[in-house]
């Protein structure tokens, strides 16, 4: 059993490096924040991220009281289950909502990504340095772990947690042989505003998430409106985050952000121009909308009304299977183990999985077992959730990039069918 209070330095500021860096500051754990941003604001664009109960149920416990509260307060409405749709917008299943009486960890959210960010940074500035590129790290002989940065400065500890996302260096390190490899999807996104000149959307577009089942290519869109007003919000949440010396005015300051819809168009990379990845935001759209012969004019002024300047494109890759590996001080979490492609939102969930799996083994350790089982014990865990996630991504994005009509008429026929049987849509979709 070791002597000295345990020391641990995660690489890597992303979801599941703060999501982690919260559960051991709240547990009393030496936990250290290396990120390679130079601020907590460099990057604060993105989409709404869909928490399913996994990550809510992680976030719960890693995140101390009084800002869990405030993801839920500021997290927008999911809707009523997931609607699947043809591209005239006939309704083909309506997955079932969620039993209403689950309690708050247990339920899904829809999350603004600047929020969750702002929410995971607060309370923790003393815990995240910026401006932190990491570029080795060395096992020395006495135990601990040494990490080096760009900068010329190094950080020694215990144990080293690569959350450093999906080009992971301390992955490249660790495990040299596994590898990526391209998926096959090209994701094309984009946020339309949900303002007043938005009335011509069909309900089903605004209330909840729907996949597009066309007779070609793959559309999801999503909506992020907030539950209550940003004042109220801030009036609910503001005085308990005073009282544990926080800023609510820091935390909350961009929940104003517009509700908008999110899509996603999800096509196979063979039947895109080549000169597709030079492509910015017009070009993109423009793209997209040449494809949408045929589709219902809603569909359609939803993706020629979104502003240029909100689409990107995403390519999309996907973790080869590791196998397990000798257990060090060295380990990983979330994507720089285990990316996926996005295509049902499971990435980020997986990444607060590993988070909090490895929370509990590291308290674990500081009541007295030893590092290393508990360690393996997380990675066996975080293997098994994560490449479980890989694969379910994978068969996503193959659905949605089918390119064989006949196929593609089955996949209708079959969620036209779960629509009509509710027993039959239970026993698929339950879990
Ligand atoms: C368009 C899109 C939509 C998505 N939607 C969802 C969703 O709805 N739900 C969901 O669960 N997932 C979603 N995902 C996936 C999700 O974003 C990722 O799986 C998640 O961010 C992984 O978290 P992470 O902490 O492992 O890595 P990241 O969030 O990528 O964080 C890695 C961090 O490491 C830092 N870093 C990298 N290299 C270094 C270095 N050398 N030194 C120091 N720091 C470094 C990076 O700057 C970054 O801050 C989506 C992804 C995309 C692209």
């Amino acid at each position: 059993m070791s002597t000295h209070p345990l020391r641990v330095i995660i690489v890597g500021g992303g979801i599941g490096g703060l999501c982690l860096a919260q559960g051991l500051h709240a547990a009393g754990i030496s936990v250290a924040v290396y990120e390679r941003d130079i601020a907590p604001d460099t990057r604060l664009q993105g989409y709404r991220l869909n928490i399913e109960p996994v990550g809510s149920r992680a976030l719960h416990d890693c995140l101390p009281p009084h800002l869990w509260e405030v993801l839920v307060a500021t997290a927008g409405d999911p809707g009523p289950g997931m609607g699947v749709l043809t591209e005239r917008l006939r309704l083909l299943m309506r997955e079932d909502a969620p039993p209403a009486e689950l309690d708050s960890f247990e339920r899904t959210y829809a999350v603004s990504r600047i929020t969750l960010r702002r929410l995971l940074l607060a309370g923790l500035d003393d815990v995240v340095h910026f401006g932190k590129e990491f570029t080795g790290y060395k096992q020395n002989p006495n135990g601990t772990v040494t990490a080096f940065f760009t900068d010329g400065t190094t950080a020694t500890g215990d144990l080293l947690v690569g959350a450093d996302g999906a080009r992971s260096r301390v992955r490249r390190q660790l495990l040299p042989r596994a590898k990526h490899h391209q998926a096959l999807g090209v994701g094309i996104g984009g946020k339309f505003p949900l303002g007043d000149e938005a009335a011509w959307l069909p309900q089903k577009m605004t209330s909840t998430k729907n996949m597009v089942l066309p007779k070609r290519d793959f559309l999801f869109t999503a909506v992020f409106r907030r539950q209550e007003s940003s004042a109220t919000i801030a009036e609910r949440v503001g005085d308990p985050l005073r009282a544990v010396g926080l800023n609510p005015a820091l935390i909350i300051q961009d929940i104003q952000d517009d509700d908008y819809i999110m899509w996603a168009y999800v096509a196979h990379p063979h039947t895109l121009p080549v000169d597709v990845t030079g492509r910015r935001g017009q070009q993109l759209r423009d793209l997209v909308a040449s494809r949408l012969a045929g589709w219902h004019p809603d569909l359609r002024q939803l993706i020629t009304r979104t502003p240029a300047d909100s689409i990107e494109k995403f390519d999309f890759t996907a973790a080869a299977r590791v196998k397990p590996w000798p257990t060090t001080n060295v380990t990983l979490l979330g994507d720089a183990i285990h990316p996926m492609p996005p295509v049902g939102g499971l990435g980020g969930n997986a990444a607060l999985f590993d988070a909090n799996a490895l929370r509990r083994a590291l308290i674990t350790v500081t009541s007295g077992q030893e590092l290393l089982p508990e360690l393996a014990c997380y990675e066996r865990a975080m293997l098994k959730n994560g490449f479980a996630a890989v694969r379910a991504a994978t068969l996503y994005l193959r659905l949605a990039t089918l390119r064989s009509r006949t196929l593609r008429a089955a996949a209708r026929t079959f969620f036209r069918l779960c629509g009509a049987v509710p027993s039959l849509r239970r026993a698929v979709f339950a879990d």
